[in-house]
């Protein structure tokens, strides 16, 4: 151990992630070799063997791993890659809140204690039209605190059409059982009527949920109950008026083809009680669950002990004020996934041909192409809508197949996360953001270097 934590080739690490990490890591390296020589896969080991061993290790934990990348998918809101970047205006508000002392739950005025949601709770209102707001955590959390704090032990009545799995593990049954409410489904997969849901309600029914169904669509003989008559029900019945709107839209975005979706303020205006949303898909602001709707269930929801749990940090409340200004102020283009959203097929066509442009001149080795792309909203937003974009196809004489050209990309640094048509490797141009160009061709050139030397 001496002689291997003597290595010259280990010494660069302890000041990444201390010594005892290292020797950690070398002590299982050791291990493994121990193993090999014993059940006679292999019959000596040396320091270099070992060493060998632990390297990539040593490299791996060294790195950083929450880090930026390029996100040449033309998927907008893509969920593996963060979901939304936040506008200059929220990255600074981020910044100066993380660094120093601030108004978090403190009043200015008064000098005593204030309350951490009212930083944003005018600015919701404001932007849909609700009487209260309030944040939590995710839209996951607050379609749980909503559902715990106002229907707990009682029946919430929910169309079979919506009860959906949003991304592996946030299911409406599961989530409703895990609130504590009996889940009462109504209609069939493909129609839920008015009657259906009239039909279900007893003197134990809490509330009627609405879910979007985000992530498919059904086409054919099909039919879903209008707010408007879900709310007067609720009215009538005396029952609150749920609904669980996914990528919260605070905008009307038909002019991108994007038709047929209600923003959080047409749910409002049209009779429901309490929307909840996510802040993070087409919104375009941090990760948080708002929730918009009756002063009198928001005020529940805000002194339900669950609501602790599901709290909001300070970063994300700086982001989330910020991003809601811009809304405010009509400058909301100034978000990344707005302003991609809106990107015009012109404007992308002429971008696409500077990048194709740019790659010609470097690496004369490789054959580009400029292409029409389907982009797409992401988030399980709009799933069956394409968004017509472009793009630069990409091939290289020297790196090998497609898929070896985009594992290249994703190594390299800093990576780059390509598209894939067929065999094809395709830079879509409507999700890099300002500097990326520069980034990819800084990629190029670490990838060709590792290509040329066959590791990756
Ligand atoms: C995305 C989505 C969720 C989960 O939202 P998070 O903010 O990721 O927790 C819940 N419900 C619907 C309908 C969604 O589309």
């Amino acid at each position: 151990m001496d002689v291997l934590l003597g290595s010259p080739c280990v010494e660069p690490f302890f000041s990444m992630i201390g010594r005892e990490s290292v020797k950690s890591i070398l002590t299982e390296a050791l291990q493994s070799e121990r193993k090999e020589l014993l059940n006679g896969r292999s019959d000596h080991a040396s320091c270099e063997s070992v060493l060998a061993r632990a390297k990539p290790l040593l490299e791996r934990r060294g790195a950083k791993s929450l880090i930026p990348v390029v996100n040449a998918t033309g998927v907008v809101v893509h969920t593996n890659l963060g979901r939304s970047c936040l506008a200059e205006e929220a990255a600074e508000a981020v910044l100066a809140v993380a660094r120093r002392y601030n108004t978090l739950e403190f009043n200015l005025e008064e000098g005593k204690r204030g309350r951490r949601t009212d930083h944003v709770e005018w600015l919701l209102r404001r932007v849909t039209g609700a009487e209260a707001g309030l944040v939590v955590n995710n839209n996951a959390g607050a379609v749980l605190l909503s559902l715990a704090a106002l229907c707990q032990g009682k029946e919430v009545i929910v169309s079979r059409g919506e009860l959906v799995e949003i991304g592996g593990s946030f299911r409406i049954p599961d989530i409703m059982a895990f609130s504590g409410v009996r889940l009462v489904e109504v209609g069939a997969t493909n129609r839920t009527h008015l009657r259906d849901y009239a039909n279900a309600v007893t003197e134990n029914t809490a509330a009627l949920l609405k879910v979007h169904p985000s992530n498919f669509r059904m086409e054919g003989f099909v039919s879903s109950t209008p707010r408007e008559e879900l709310a007067s029900l609720a009215k009538d019945r005396g029952l609150f008026f749920i609904e669980d709107l996914g990528s919260g839209m605070l905008i009307d975005y038909s002019r991108c083809g994007l038709l047929g979706e209600p923003t959080v303020r047409d749910c409002i205006e049209q009779g429901v009680h309490l929307v909840t949303f996510s802040g993070d898909k087409m919104l375009g602001g941090p990760q948080i669950g708002g929730v918009a709707g009756k002063k009198q269930l928001v005020d529940a929801l805000r002194s339900y002990p669950l609501h602790r749990a599901l709290r909001v940090d300070k970063m994300t409340l700086a982001a989330f004020e910020a991003t809601l200004r811009l809304y405010l102020r009509g400058e909301e283009k100034r978000i990344p996934t707005v302003s991609m959203l809106f990107a015009e097929s012109h404007s992308l066509q002429l971008r696409a041909e500077a990048l194709l442009n740019t790659l010609r001149s470097s690496f004369p080795n490789g054959q580009f192409t400029l292409t029409e792309v389907d982009d797409a909203v992401g988030g399980g937003a709009f799933p069956a809508e394409k968004l017509p974009g472009w793009g630069v196809s990409v091939s290289m004489e020297d790196w090998g197949s497609a898929g070896r050209v985009q594992r290249l990309l994703r190594g390299a640094q800093p990576p780059v996360v390509a598209g894939a048509r067929e065999n094809e490797t395709i830079l879509h141009v409507r999700t890099l953001l300002p500097g990326d160009e520069e980034r990819i061709l800084e990629a190029f050139r670490f990838a060709e270097t590792r290509a040329l030397r066959g590791n990756e």
